[in-house]
């Protein structure tokens, strides 16, 4: 038998893990290492499903999501056997739940059952999402000048029910910021009983849906006026309900919701390995972000032109890396074959851009040179300006890519081998969703960040049927890195909104949200 040092359970053991709030950088570190160390993760609705990502291929996910009002997955009973069943097997489980396991999350009745059952178990807290609601909705649920005290209630009771386990008598003067859970569908009651114990009509009150999450949504009143504001703006559960003078202060710190492209919903097409970074700071900058492979990178079958120019680097004066996948799968022969960056030492690089200059800057190396426009186009009218007729140049890049660079230096004279190092395939997976979601009109943006992922993703929903894909982008804002996306992008009859001046993805961003800031000064 192997043992597995990093595995923190050999015999069976359950973790309770809190999920946090909804934002899945919520999650503390002991959380997301049990995690990646589970072999059985039993979630929630609340958990956000993002989180399982951390968890290992082979870990058996079971939703045991309970849905307020809704159909139950499992009963309570069903989840403790189930937790119980797993643990008796030797798994490694991980209870994921939403917010804080112990705070109006029936943790306890699953420990209780757990120890009674006489399994190991262990408790991780999370933030729950009375903390990240008022937070995220710029509201501090304790300030020196309003408040001392603060209460967490559960609205789930009735509370006109002549049993409440809730003294709304004492809770209505008693703290100075309650904040309830599961209450949307008993304001009415819990407005009017903190009323008629003796806290001012005036009190203001906010309520946030889906805290810390793109779809989160804040709206504010006072004990007398709430309910009706929640009608009008149609706020369903999960929220919470935030009652005291602290609310307040949301005029001056909301800041969740003021970011640049908060409530924006934007596609990023991509190939499979690349384009985080663009994600990483859509979502900075608020938005919500929807990754669409367009195109899936595979290895080639038969590397033999690749190898053969390696054999002989040495005859060769240029190096040429027009992205980062052909830097990546370049190097991926050369060390297969046993070499190192230190085989290049004679040879001139250039690279397309800065993207790829970093990418090459990985494997210790530094490009000679770099075009000031960061095309195909640009790479060899900056070559031709150095003199390369009758020099060897080599091209590793995709089995199919524009001709363009070769045709330019060939015709000034250059040998250029051309050697395939990857190929583009279309992505395995479902597109009616994105499809459903274009014709639903719930797309604000999409971008392109290479003529392929232009053509790409309109075969993509071209081949889902119906609608032309000029149509399904009708009412889309569209953003091209540069000027040859750009042009693939209008060839195709498409207009394109938003251009930035440099084609980098820094620029790219900016571009975006100055679009946005003009949009909605436009609209004011
Ligand atoms: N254990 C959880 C609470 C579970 S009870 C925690 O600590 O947060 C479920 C209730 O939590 C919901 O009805 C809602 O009132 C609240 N809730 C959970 N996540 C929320 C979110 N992202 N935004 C607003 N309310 C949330």
């Amino acid at each position: 038998m192997t043992t597995n040092a990093s595995s923190p359970a050999k015999t069976g053991k359950v973790y309770l893990v809190g999920a946090g709030p909804g934002d899945p950088g919520l999650i503390t570190l002991r959380g997301k290492y049990l995690l990646e160390h589970a072999e059985v993760v039993v979630y929630d609705y609340l958990a956000n499903p993002k989180l399982l990502g951390y968890a290992p291929k082979s870990a058996q996910l079971i939703y045991a999501g309970k849905k307020g009002g809704g159909l139950h997955a499992f009963t309570q009973e069903g989840i403790n056997r189930l937790l119980v069943d797993h643990a008796r097997q030797g798994k490694m489980v991980v209870r994921l739940k939403g917010g804080d396991p112990f705070i109006f999350g029936r943790g306890g009745e699953e420990i209780e059952e757990l120890a009674a059952e006489g399994i190991d178990f262990e408790v991780v807290p999370g933030v729950t999402s009375a903390t990240a609601a008022a937070t995220y909705a710029g509201i501090p649920i304790t300030h020196r000048e309003y408040t001392a005290s603060v209460a967490f209630v559960t609205g789930h009771e009735d509370p006109a029910k002549e049993s409440s386990n809730i003294s709304w008598e004492k809770l209505a003067t008693g703290a100075g910021t309650i904040v309830i859970y599961m209450g949307i569908k008993t304001l009415p009651a819990i407005t009017r009983q903190l009323i008629d114990h003796g806290r001012s009509p005036d009190t203001p009150v906010a309520v946030v849906r889906w805290a810390s999450t793109p779809q989160q949504r804040s709206v504010v009143g006072t004990l007398a006026t709430i309910c009706e504001v929640v009608q009008q703006a149609d706020i369903k559960p999960p929220a919470l309900i935030i009652v005291g003078e602290v609310v307040k202060l949301r005029a001056t710190i909301d800041w969740f919701e003021k970011r640049p492209l908060f409530g924006r919903r934007i596609v990023v097409t991509r190939t499979r390995e690349q384009a985080s970074d663009l994600v990483a700071q859509l979502e900075e900058q608020g938005a919500e972000v929807l990754e669409h492979a367009t195109i899936h990178i595979e290895p080639m079958d038969d590397y033999r032109i690749v190898d053969a120019a390696i054999a002989e680097i040495g005859s060769y004066r240029w190096l040429l890396f027009t992205s980062i996948n052909a830097v990546v799968y370049f190097f991926r022969r050369l060390f297969a074959l046993g070499h190192d960056s230190r085989l290049l030492s004679t040879i001139s690089i250039a690279v397309v851009g800065k993207a790829t200059a970093d990418e090459l800057g990985k494997y210790g190396l530094k490009a000679d040179l770099m075009p000031d426009t960061f095309t195909g186009e640009g790479l060899a009218e900056a070559l031709l300006r150095t003199g390369i007729q009758d020099s060897r140049v080599l091209l590793p890049r995709a089995l199919r890519a524009s001709e363009m660079l070769p045709e330019m230096l060939t015709d000034a004279g250059a040998q250029v081998t051309i050697a395939p190092v990857y190929r583009n395939v279309p992505p395995p997976g479902p597109k009616e969703e994105l499809r459903d979601q274009l014709l639903a009109g719930s797309i604000d943006a999409i971008t392109f960040t290479s003529s392929s992922t232009v053509t790409h993703f309109l075969a993509l929903i071209d081949a889902t049927g119906g609608d032309a894909p000029r149509r399904l982008l009708d009412g889309v804002t569209i953003a091209a890195i540069g000027p040859v996306t750009a042009e693939t992008i209008r060839e195709h009859g498409l207009p394109v909104d938003i251009q930035p001046e440099r084609y980098t993805i820094n620029d790219m961003v900016r571009a975006i949200v100055a679009h946005y800031r003009d949009t909605a000064r436009l609209a004011d």
